[in-house]
């Protein structure tokens, strides 16, 4: 039976990806600091454990996995990566558990690892015009990341490949861009865009207002999490090495998100625009790097996902004003 590693496999990509290698018919050994939120794990093996700790790296690589999949880092949405008050610990963080995999891969032979990496690598200054963002592979140097996060992705990108080069471990290197789903971060401070307004949305009656983060006018495209999934699995079992981008090419405004998310639920809603950690003013996937080398494209649009993701976090906000009206009845 083929045995996979996915490392951050509590986390939202991870917890996914785990069902779909169970899918496959794949034996999955799960590591995380904490299981999943929202669901069972389907892993067959599911360890809570600190991948910062080298020593629990070696442990975890205790058999020959075909595919191992690191998705573990410290991160979160604008209002956790986007502040400031939380560099020191994403870049610490998440460089000791890149260095600790790769150094425990190289040890015990593993022949070939998957890293997510981020759209948040590319440059600012390719990015202040929110109709035309500049996300080329190739357009990540000079480099100048608007975040340490972003900073840390790309000197791990770095150690991947060097990896690869001296030792010959082979790497699967992908640049994420917003991925969004069911059973990601919803209300904890870690959500993203999607998951943020489809909360807001769901938790106001019709005719209500919700808050947006800046004039709305920024722009960005979401990858709907199957699709994320899917492009991530041909990739790592492809001979191209990436880096290479894994988004979708449908940009909207956060404004026209907010509209999408308003029709979906059947409300009008009022936007009250406030400040509040924004990232950079445009962004958009360039896929033709991934099409020229996989021949893949995303197939669905972003209405679809967002229906799914509108649906799940609708049911959340019911689930969380119950518990909140019986706590107060007792
Ligand atoms: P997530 O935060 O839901 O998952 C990351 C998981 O890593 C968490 O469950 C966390 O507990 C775990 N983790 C953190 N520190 C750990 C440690 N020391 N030991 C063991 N586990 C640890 O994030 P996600 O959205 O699933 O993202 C997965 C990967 O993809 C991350 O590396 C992220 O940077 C990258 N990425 C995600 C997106 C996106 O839009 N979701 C975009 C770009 C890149």
């Amino acid at each position: 039976m083929r045995k996979a590693l996915v490392c951050g496999a509590g986390g939202f990509i991870g917890s996914h990806l785990v069902k779909r290698l169970k899918s496959e018919g794949f034996w999955v050994r799960g590591v995380d600091l904490k299981s999943p939120e929202f669901a069972e794990t389907q892993a067959d093996d599911f360890v809570i454990l600190d991948l910062r700790d080298p020593q629990v790296c070696q442990n975890v690589v205790d058999r020959h996995f075909e595919e191992v999949y690191q998705f573990a880092a410290d991160m979160g949405g604008a209002g956790y990566v986007f502040v400031g008050d939380n560099d020191a610990d994403i870049i610490h963080n998440s460089a000791l558990i890149n260095l600790n995999m790769l150094k425990t891969c190289q040890k015990k032979k593993v022949r070939r690892i998957f890293y997510s990496s981020s759209a948040c690598v590319y440059p600012e200054y390719n990015q202040k015009d929110p109709d035309n963002p500049k996300t080329g592979e190739d357009s990540v140097y000079p480099a100048q990341p608007d975040s340490y996060y972003g900073w840390e992705k790309l000197f791990s990108e770095h150690l991947y490949l060097a990896f690869q080069r001296n030792y010959g471990l082979e790497v699967r290197i992908a640049r994420y861009h917003n991925i969004f789903g069911p059973e990601g971060a919803w209300n904890d401070g870690r959500e993203k865009a999607p998951a943020a307004i489809c909360r807001k949305v769901a938790g106001v009656i019709d005719g209500g207002e919700i808050e947006i983060w800046g004039d709305g006018k920024q722009t960005r495209s979401f990858l709907y999490i199957d699709e994320c999934l899917e492009g991530s699995l041909r990739l790592m079992r492809s001979n191209w090495t990436g880096p290479v981008n894994i988004g979708s090419d449908e940009m909207v405004s956060i404004n026209q998100l907010v509209d999408m998310i308003n029709g979906i639920a059947g409300k009008k809603l009022a936007i009250r625009h406030v400040n509040g950690p924004l990232g950079v003013r445009g962004r958009n996937s360039d896929n033709n790097l991934i099409y020229e080398k996989l021949g893949w494209k995303p197939t669905q649009p972003l209405i679809a996902g967002l229906r799914k993701t509108y649906t799940w976090i609708q049911e959340q906000v019911i689930k969380a004003a119950a518990k909140m009206t019986s706590a107060g009845g007792r």
